[in-house]
């Protein structure tokens, strides 16, 4: 089941960015030995028409990508540095309406993370979706009352609300108001998943007490502890943008989420790496693997 386990890479700390990033050297898109991720990688700008999410999330593009702005009253993007603030106008018009309900609930405003790049497509670093332009990462902590500066936007890191062993939210962090903003998530008709640790989802089935009719929305994905990540529908109007299956009506607070949490209390001890171990190749991802719209953004400069 791809599609579950593909939403953001990597359990791991945060990636910093730098305020100065280094271009890339250039490659030819047309050499079938380049990945499509380095030739989606280096795209500055998106391919203007009327706006397409093409293929699926975890393999498409975007036509039309429209950029958030990198601040709005009720929120502001993190990570400039990585030019991935962009988007279907969808994604664009949830974000703007959930910060609102953000900030009326008492959640700041929104630190955005990664949205798409330009003309989307796969990711050089961090993501196996985020490629249609309808996923945003929005981080586990509020905006703060000011504006932050650029320097600050590629350093600073977000709160992780897990508990060092993984076994559960920190209870020194996590709050009603968390809640309250993943449910203001899901509950938003064009939300199809949410993202979230498994242990947010433990907390989520353990804490939730009315309404519980959107907790079969919330998905857990290891990582997923700064920030969460939420998926909207296909645009009806983008005709090759691929559906997921429907999340379950089942809550998913059973044997399924426990299975998440066997796997943590039995950690397999590193092995040290085998002297004839051959480098592990990247993975590559050719053109030809996109759905055939998509060449054209790539061909295009
Ligand atoms: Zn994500």
């Amino acid at each position: 089941m791809l599609f579950i386990v593909a939403g953001c890479a990597a359990a791991g700390a945060q990636d910093l960015g730098n305020v100065n990033p280094q271009a890339l050297p250039p490659v030819d898109p047309a050499d079938p030995k380049i990945s499509a991720k380095e030739i989606f990688g280096r795209k500055l700008t998106p391919f203007e028409g009327p706006a397409q999410a093409i293929g699926f999330y975890t393999s498409g593009c975007l036509v039309g990508g429209v950029a958030l702005p990198i601040n709005g009253k009720t929120w502001q993007v993190m990570r400039l540095s990585r030019n991935r603030n962009w988007g279907h106008p969808n994604i664009i018009k949830f974000l703007e309406r959930f910060s609102e309900k953000a900030q009326a609930i008492g959640w700041n405003g929104l630190l955005v993370g990664d949205m798409a790049q330009p003309r989307g497509g796969p990711m050089r670093t961090g993501h196996l979706s985020h490629q249609v332009g309808l996923d945003a990462d929005i981080w586990l902590s509020p905006m703060p009352a000011r504006e932050f500066t650029r320097q600050e936007r590629e350093v600073t890191m977000a709160t992780n609300v897990v508990a060092d062993d993984w076994k559960d939210v920190n209870p020194k962090i996590w709050s009603p108001t968390h809640i309250a903003l993943l449910k203001a998530a899901a509950t938003d008709p064009e939300v199809e998943r949410v993202l979230v640790n498994p242990a947010i989802k433990k907390a989520l089935c353990r804490d939730v007490k009315d309404d519980r009719s959107w907790l079969h929305k919330m998905r857990p994905v290891p990582g997923h502890n700064y920030h969460f990540h939420v998926r909207i529908s296909c645009p009806p109007d983008s005709t090759t943008c691929k559906a997921q299956p429907a999340t379950p009506n089942d809550e998913g607070c059973g044997k399924d989420l426990d299975a998440w949490f066997k796997k943590i209390s039995k950690p397999s001890p590193p092995q040290p790496p085998k002297p004839d171990a051959k480098p592990i190749k990247p993975r590559i991802i050719p053109l030809s693997s996109l759905p055939p719209a998509c060449r054209k953004l790539a061909l295009t400069p």
